[in-house]
């Protein structure tokens, strides 16, 4: 570990004295010692703008990959997971409120990304995600880090809300490989109630699939926000760009400032059934049950999962179905 430079931030202009951030659509004016929305990218005078969390992890863990969730890439296997501090979202249902309401620079020792590519291949793992708080925030050490780990054959994941600008998404996206984006609802209404905007991440999904990268798209079924109609939509607009698109279903908790009680779960099943109508593949999360993945074409449970755990995969090394042949839609390598 090594002492912490401050890292000029990507993605701002000067107007005046003030600073516009042009990463995300929050489009954040700062004066100078001012923070933005997400709480970690700072008008520092004289130098422009800076990232308070660059090389700072504040979780690091190593978990299966189902649990990002990602059902169709590389199942059964593990995944060295880090986060940092900052979001620029601000739902009420949070889960990881700790992390995405950090302020300022987090304490504890650097990470660079040449020691994320160290520490994952000591664990002799493959690929890297950025998650737990949202990585776009973290924007600066994602593309450093993703490019010292694509450079070692290692791959790149992203757990995200997708609420970026257009350019950075830009540059950001061919360093991807797998990502689980986050849904959360399907009107500007629904999204201004958790400041932020829809369109960036439809467009954000729509650029990493541009750009060949793996998407799952999560929808957490929080009472008194989601309704059906509105899930409709969001069904209808997945199936409309690829209707292998796995979707994610996941069942709300009460936190943070959200106290309803668990979503129901007939209404998770509903919404199921909803979506089983345009898309291919449906899962309900959070439910501690088994999920199963079946092949298209002859009905055989090619994946099996217990909570995060695969207990059976009947899938050869290409991904083809191991009773009938047929080449899945699971990313085994
Ligand atoms: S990344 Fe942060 S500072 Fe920049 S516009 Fe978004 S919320 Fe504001």
């Amino acid at each position: 570990m090594t002492t912490r430079p401050v890292r000029p931030a990507l993605w701002w202009r000067y107007e005046a004295d003030k600073i516009r951030c042009l990463l995300c659509p929050h489009a954040c004016l700062l004066e100078t010692g001012n923070v933005g929305l997400c709480g970690v990218r700072h008008h520092k005078s004289p130098t422009g703008l800076v990232s308070l969390t660059d090389r700072t992890f504040l979780s690091l863990a190593v978990d299966p990959v189902e649990k990002k969730p990602l059902y169709h890439w590389r199942p059964g296997t593990r995944i060295l997971s880090l986060g940092t501090g900052g979001c620029n979202l601000s739902c009420p249902f949070c889960q990881n409120h700790e992390l995405a309401l950090w302020r300022g620079s987090p304490p504890g020792e650097e990470i660079t990304p040449e020691q994320v590519a160290e520490e994952t291949e000591k664990e002799k793992l493959r690929a890297v995600a950025f998650t737990y708080n949202e990585p776009i925030v973290w924007y600066e050490f994602i593309l450093d880090a993703a490019r010292e780990l694509r450079s070692r054959g290692i791959a790149v994941v992203m757990v995200t809300n997708g609420q970026i600008s257009l350019a950075p998404a830009a540059l950001l996206a061919p360093l991807i490989d797998a990502a689980n984006v986050d849904l959360k609802a399907f009107s500007e209404d629904g999204y201004q109630r958790l400041g932020g905007h829809l369109k960036p991440t439809l467009d954000f999904i729509e650029t990493l699939l541009g750009q060949h990268c793996h998407v799952e798209v999560t929808h957490l079924l929080v009472p008194g926000l989601s309704e059906e109609g509105e899930f409709r939509q969001l069904v209808h607009w997945i199936a409309s760009l690829d209707r292998a698109v796995p979707l994610h279903i996941t069942r709300y908790f009460p936190r943070h400032l959200w106290h309803a009680p668990p979503t129901d779960i007939e209404r998770m099943k509903r919404f199921a059934a909803i979506a089983k109508e345009e898309l291919q593949r449906v899962y309900l999360g959070n439910l501690q049950k088994q999920e199963k993945t079946r092949c298209l074409h002859c009905g055989h449970d090619i994946v099996v999962r217990e909570e995060y755990n695969v207990v059976a995969m009947e899938l050869d090394t290409l991904g083809k179905c191991l009773r009938c042949g047929t080449q899945s839609d699971v990313i085994v390598v």
